[in-house]
């Protein structure tokens, strides 16, 4: 990583790679270098009432920016130590990254980055900075202007005018530039006549006067598959469930089932979840169906999860929910307070 000083008190930008930096080679699309003069052009090439009002950052740049389709859990943990050994110099925080992955980094850097006193930003872009009609730089400029902003402590996305809280988003869409959505949960703010507008109200009131109580445990361990997302779907089998759940190596896993929290009614799938559960392995379901929560035991079909000791993910997301069970498996806590702590709402994703 490289650091160079552009202004005192001012953000710090923090370049991980995506499509914002790619530039074109043979194979297509890949990150790109001198990010810093990069994007100081693009950002001079916005109206220039809203480039005056932005703050000074500090840029620095990842050694290796990728793909965020190459992100493990690895990654964010180290994203995480990097915001945390830095952040209290700065009134706030922007990272840069691709889109593919950036709802779970940002679910994962919240889960790390609890009771945060300012605002940690992400955002990246559909299309490289020097591309025409990109939405680069103008992202960019919205997360910078929501950076600024004191009142907001939480780590959230901005991206195509709208903020969106970090364990809510989902990318929706694969090339439009309002490519980020927030399914079961109001946007944070958005822009307004060129300002950049918190919704307070939906942000996490409750947190404001907390300490920041940072927990950065290793993701290392569970990056080599601790943790597996299993979408159920018609006609699978025991056989196949089993070929996930019974793996020693695996530490937890995410289901995800039908409707309202629906399964097959299939006595040998739900022994395969129950021996994984009594293995010590932590599951939790969540829905298919991107709006709404799922209440297991509402239908006769759904009584087998909770019987298997299932955990119910409420309406989370699949990366709110994956980047939870990471972070609990990575802390040195007990299944019951591990159980406990995934039912609790921590940082508003549920
Ligand atoms: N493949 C890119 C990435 O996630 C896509 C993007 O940034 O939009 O790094």
């Amino acid at each position: 990583m490289t650091a160079r000083v552009s202004h005192p008190h001012s953000v710090l930008v923090i370049y991980t790679g995506g499509t914002l930096g790619m530039q074109e080679t043979p194979r297509g699309l890949a990150p790109g270098g001198d990010i810093e003069t990069r994007l100081a052009r693009a950002l001079e090439g916005l109206p220039a009432n809203l480039v005056a009002g932005l703050p000074a950052y500090r840029l620095l740049a990842f050694d290796a920016p990728i793909d965020s389709s190459a992100a493990t859990p690895a990654d964010w943990s180290r994203l995480a130590g990097d915001i945390a050994a830095r952040y209290r110099d700065y009134t706030g925080v922007v990272v840069l990254h691709g889109t593919d992955t950036l709802a779970w980094s940002a679910a994962s850097l919240a889960y790390q980055l609890q009771g945060i006193d300012r605002p940690v930003v992400l955002t990246g872009a559909m299309q490289p900075l020097e591309a025409k009609g990109s939405d680069a730089a103008d992202n960019v400029a919205l997360a910078l202007q929501f950076a600024a902003n004191p009142a907001l402590r939480e780590v959230v996305i901005a991206f195509g005018g709208r903020l969106i809280r970090g364990t809510r988003a989902r990318k929706w869409h694969t090339q439009a530039g309002l490519a980020f959505e927030s399914p079961n949960h109001p946007l944070l703010g958005e822009r307004v006549d060129g300002d950049a507008v918190p919704y307070l109200d939906n942000g996490l009131v409750h947190h404001r006067d907390d300490a920041p109580r940072f927990e950065l445990p290793d993701y290392e361990p569970l990056g080599d598959g601790g943790v597996a997302r299993i979408a159920l779907w018609p006609g699978i089998t025991a056989r196949q469930l089993s070929a996930w759940l019974d793996d020693s190596r695996l530490k937890g896993a995410l289901l995800e089932v039908w409707g309202g929290g629906n399964l097959p009614e299939d006595p040998a799938l739900l022994e395969v979840l129950a021996r994984a559960n009594d293995d010590g392995k932590l599951l939790a379901a969540i829905s298919q169906c991107p709006h709404g929560a799922i209440n297991p035991g509402d239908y006769a079909a759904g009584q087998g999860l909770k019987a298997a000791g299932v955990l119910s993910g409420g309406a989370m997301t699949p990366e709110a929910a994956l980047t939870k069970l990471v972070h609990l498996l990575a802390l040195p806590l007990d299944d019951i307070e591990r159980r406990r702590r995934f039912l609790t709402a921590l940082v508003g994703e549920r």
